[in-house]
């Protein structure tokens, strides 16, 4: 297994990192088990956030008294000083440790620079030392274009996977160019790409550390492998993976959730992608009552707009909606998938 060096933090640690959002959904003692066993398989670096829940508490609980052989890494999306001390100190507790390595502002607007108070503290947090690197997450490419060229963070994260545009490409090499770490997430774009060899072959052919969203052992399993057979980029790989790109690039919802909740309670994440996802998992799944009552809920639409303003993709979230609509009801009438 390849190793990743994230710029200038100096942090190394092998190419498959363990992102730590979907173990909210498991219990405490499932997610220590998964912490434990992703450390046991080779993993060294854990991504968490405050506003994932109680994710930095399993991640707590499992790496209590071997703090020192694991690197951490969580988010604020603070933007006073005082909920930056509040949620810093709360990630501290909850991570049962007196330093974070990579401390990042999370899903931010815009590059927040050295005139802006929660910039300065981090640059405090780092001097106290109870922050050991400054990162930041951004999810619009022109943001995080700008993170960058500032020069003032250490490592950068932003949504990176083989559906991954030139444009995006040449943020990871200009972080490389910048000595700035790249942190690939959504690697899986939202759990819309399930081949995950492809996905593993194309992450080793940049300087990126993927940190896969890991809910459930048999996921974990297969990023494990890896590290026993390790994969590079093949033709035949480069031949699927153009296949795949030619049949969902475009607009397409990552499933982030970002837009939610919606004024008249859609599942926005899951039914503007509906058309994806009844076409690549098993498709009775999505054809429950339970999913036909949520899809009929796209009729309840009412235009607000709200949801655009959170989309960082700029999706035309509403017109998205009727487009999965009309094909879902095509596919309940029979037509094939
Ligand atoms: S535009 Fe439609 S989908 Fe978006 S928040 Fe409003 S009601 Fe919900
Ligand atoms: S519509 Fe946009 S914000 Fe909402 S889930 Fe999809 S990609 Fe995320």
């Amino acid at each position: 297994m390849r190793s990743i060096t994230l710029g200038k933090t100096g942090i190394t640690v092998p190419q498959n990192a363990f992102g730590a959002l979907p173990i909210q959904r498991v219990s405490t003692e499932e997610a220590v088990s998964l912490l434990r066993n992703a450390y046991d398989g080779g993993m060294r670096f854990f991504d968490t956030a405050r506003a994932y829940s109680d994710s930095e508490e399993k991640v707590g609980k499992a790496f209590e008294g071997m703090r020192d052989k694991v690197f951490i890494s969580s988010k604020t999306q603070a933007t006073t000083r005082e909920k930056f001390e509040e949620d810093l100190n709360t990630t501290l507790k909850n991570l049962k440790t007196d330093y974070i390595d990579i401390y990042q502002l999370h899903c931010v607007a815009r590059c927040y620079n050295e005139e802006d108070d929660i910039y300065k503290c981090l640059v405090e947090a780092k001097k106290q030392g109870r922050i050991r690197h400054i990162g930041i997450t951004a999810h619009k490419i022109g943001v995080a274009e700008d993170i960058v060229k500032s020069g003032l963070y250490e490592t950068l994260q932003f949504p990176f996977s083989y559906l991954a545009s030139d444009r995006d490409i040449e943020l990871v090499k200009s972080c490389k160019e910048h000595d700035m770490g790249f942190i690939a997430m959504k690697g899986l774009s939202g759990g819309l790409l399930t081949d995950s060899k492809a996905c593993m072959a194309f992450m080793s052919q940049f300087d990126a550390l993927p940190i896969w969203g890991i809910q459930r052992q048999s996921e974990l399993d297969e990023w494990l492998g890896f590290f026993k057979d390790e994969i590079t980029m093949t033709d035949e790989i480069r031949a699927f993976i153009e296949n795949d790109r030619k049949e969902l690039l475009g607009e397409f919802c990552r499933g982030c959730g970002y837009c939610m909740p919606c004024t008249v309670d859609i599942t926005i994440n899951q039914c503007a992608r509906m058309s994806q996802m009844i076409r690549r998992a098993p498709s009775q799944n999505w054809l429950t009552e339970f999913w036909q009552q949520e899809m009929m809920k796209i009729e309840n639409c009412v235009e607000c707009g709200l949801c655009m303003t959170r989309c960082p993709y700029e999706l035309n979230i509403p017109e998205l909606l009727k487009k999965n609509l009309k094909d879902y009801k095509e596919i309940l009438d029979g037509k094939p998938v």
